[in-house]
């Protein structure tokens, strides 16, 4: 196919619509209560979902916040990081992690990810530290979690805490436990497109430490302790109600959508298995991946992207530009060649369909297209494929 013109889409990226038909009478119910409850900011929906949530993750509590941004912004803030502080973190993750640090005045410093995982290395990590270390923050990137025991265990030799951003890694499990639940708070993000989405903005925070919990219930709701009384400096961060009252529905089918996504990712890693061109994704030992993102690596990346575009398979990068080399990130000082293997994978990243109402079909019909590119455009075997 030489010509340059545009098929329709016969496989979209994400289908939401397909998502949430099931579930629209008893969602459109739940959305009344809160409507005749006037229980909009905050509330007894939210404290609900988040009773939930905490039992689904299995940690003590959880915390209801706007966004998965507040979540990471607000732990930092609870644990006292501010100027002059670091954070470590990678930089093959959305930029939210980063500006959570840098939105406490601290400075986020970068460690590069495993070349199998896509997630911090530790290896890595124990020449990052500095007197200055105040937390670490492993991406649990596109569903698979970071390798958690060597990293908390640099941790707790330097006493440094732990914050987990799961925000891509709702129900993703490490040696059976759920993520969010091995360091002292676990960061989730809700927004719609995330495996457990709202029907707006939504994030929370889950930590098995009361101190912990009470100054970010505090912190997100302007430091108060009661009614107009303020022990902190906070913000508005609060979750509205409709989002607790909508997530409470949603949570019910994590487990199962988890469920098809793997059985998608399977059925794509099936029949990719013989091309020499892409590497797809690896679960390691011990772990469970919830493919948030199901994202392989291609040679010649933009180029693959764009012919799938134009026959109509919807895909993404996730993401193109390494964080240390955002434009806001220059002052850093960091250039191209800091971090080789997040560079490396920015530059190859391709991600393909992947939500739990896709079909067998949908999924031939995207590797189908997918070997036709290939072809076309005469990609070379990528070094790392087996
Ligand atoms: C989505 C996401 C966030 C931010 O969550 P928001 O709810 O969009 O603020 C943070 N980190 C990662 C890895 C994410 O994927």
């Amino acid at each position: 196919m030489s010509d340059k013109t545009m098929q329709p889409i016969k496989v979209p990226f994400l289908d939401l619509q397909a998502h949430h038909a099931p579930i629209l009478e008893e969602v459109r119910e739940a959305i009344d209560r809160v409507i005749q409850s006037s229980a909009f900011a905050g509330g007894p929906f939210v404290a609900a979902f988040e009773k939930d949530w905490a039992a689904f993750c299995g940690s003590r509590y959880a915390i209801g916040v706007g966004n998965g941004t507040d979540a990471l912004w607000l732990s930092l803030l609870a644990l006292g990081v501010g100027p002059g502080d670091e954070v470590i973190t990678v930089p093959s993750t959305f930029m939210a992690t980063a500006e959570a640090v840098s939105f406490c005045g601290a400075r986020p410093v970068f460690v590069d990810i495993d070349p199998q995982t896509y997630t911090l290395d530790p290896s890595l990590l124990e020449r990052a530290i500095t007197p200055r270390t105040k937390a670490i923050i492993p991406v649990h990137l596109f569903g698979q979690m970071a390798d958690m025991d060597p990293i908390l265990e640099v941790a707790r030799r330097h006493g440094i805490p732990v914050i987990e951003d799961a925000c891509q890694a709702h129900g993703a499990t490490y040696k059976g436990r759920k993520a969010g639940t091995f360091g002292i708070a676990g960061c989730f993000s809700f927004y719609p497109g995330k495996n457990l989405g709202a029907f707006g903005e939504a994030g929370a925070v889950v930590t098995d430490d009361a101190e912990l919990a009470a100054r970010i219930q505090s912190l997100r709701d302007h430091g108060q302790v009661r009614k107009y009384h303020h022990k902190y400096i906070g913000w508005n961060a609060r979750m509205d109600g409709i989002q607790g009252a909508v997530l409470q529905i949603k949570l019910r089918r994590l487990a199962a959508a988890n469920e098809a996504r793997r059985t998608h990712a399977r059925l794509y890693n099936e029949l990719l298995s013989d091309l020499e061109e892409i590497v797809v994704p690896q679960e390691a030992p011990h772990r469970t991946h919830v493919y948030h993102v199901y994202a392989v690596r291609v040679p010649q990346r933009d180029r693959v992207l764009d012919a799938l575009t134009r026959r109509g398979i919807g895909c993404g990068i996730h993401y193109p530009v390494p964080v240390h080399l955002q434009e806001a990130y220059h002052p850093l000082g960091l250039r191209e060649g800091s971090f080789p293997v997040a560079e490396q994978c920015a530059r190859e990243f391709l991600s393909l369909p992947m939500y739990p109402e896709l079909r067998p079909e949908q999924i031939e019909l995207v590797v189908r297209e997918l070997r036709d590119c290939l072809a076309e455009l005469k990609v070379k075997p990528h070094a790392c494929a087996a």
